[in-house]
């Protein structure tokens, strides 16, 4: 089982969830929200478990955190996923929009300079705006957008991008996220959950959850769960290969 987005150490007991990870064999992108994060949060992960961290700043607290690109930059070298990043563009953060787009801004530059990375990416109402950042820096490595919410046409445009998509309950619930999930090509989604934040009757998602989601994907596709699973793992085997 794949969770391609959740917060491990957002948890209020992230060493149990990641021991029950570990026990599950789930493949888990634990995206972080500030640099100075991501030391820890990549502790967290078992030896031996299939848990990779990523290195963020998200996009909801770069007016508050963007003094930590510094340190974005010191451990860039080091990891191979980066995420939480992106655009926010709700009424809320809209007003520190100059803020995110040059956090955004760097770290998409910072990634091209690095060779490339996979990039897990936020883009609430601010779709185009985030495809118009990947468009202007195409070395910036494979992005995978997370909990996508455009219209057709930006995903139209992400797919000519070569974006990858990592979906979960929350989008599937909903006939909007189905729609467009069902335009998605089945060989470029993952699941995610976006757990502890997305919610499951009234309680935060854990990342195995992330069931829920292939049961969905099963549903839409019209095929055997365990056809889905075969799809998604290999989906997965060929995503973390591209860079
Ligand atoms: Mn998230």
């Amino acid at each position: 089982m794949i969770d391609f987005h959740t917060h491990l150490d957002l948890y209020p007991n992230p060493s149990e969830v990641a021991r029950e990870c570990r026990v599950r064999g789930m493949d888990i992108l634990s995206v972080t929200t500030t640099p100075s994060a991501w030391k820890g949060t990549s502790a967290i992960a078992m030896p031996g478990s299939r848990v990779r961290t990523a290195l963020g700043l998200h996009p909801q607290i770069a007016h508050q955190r963007r003094s930590e690109l510094d340190l974005f930059d010191h451990y860039l070298p080091d990891a191979s996923y980066v995420g939480e990043v992106g655009l926010d563009g709700a009424p809320e953060f809209k007003k520190y929009w100059d803020d995110q787009l040059s956090v955004f801004n760097h770290v998409l530059q910072a990634c091209s300079r690095a060779g490339g990375r996979i990039m897990s990416i936020h883009s609430r109402r601010a779709a185009s705006a985030v495809l118009d950042r990947l468009e202007v820096f195409p070395n910036a490595g494979v992005p995978i957008l997370h909990w996508f919410s455009g219209n057709k046409r930006d995903l139209d445009r992400a797919l000519s991008l070569n974006c990858w998509f990592s979906v979960g309950p929350a989008m599937l619930i909903g006939t909007k996220g189905l729609d467009l999930v069902g335009h998605i090509p089945r060989e470029q989604i993952l699941t995610e959950t976006d757990g502890p934040f997305a919610q499951v009757n009234g309680r935060g998602m854990m990342p195995w959850d992330a069931q829920r989601a292939v049961v969905q994907l099963s549903a839409l596709w019209k095929i055997p769960l365990k056809n889905v699973e075969q799809e998604l793992d290999s989906n997965l085997q060929r995503f973390t290969s591209l860079l």
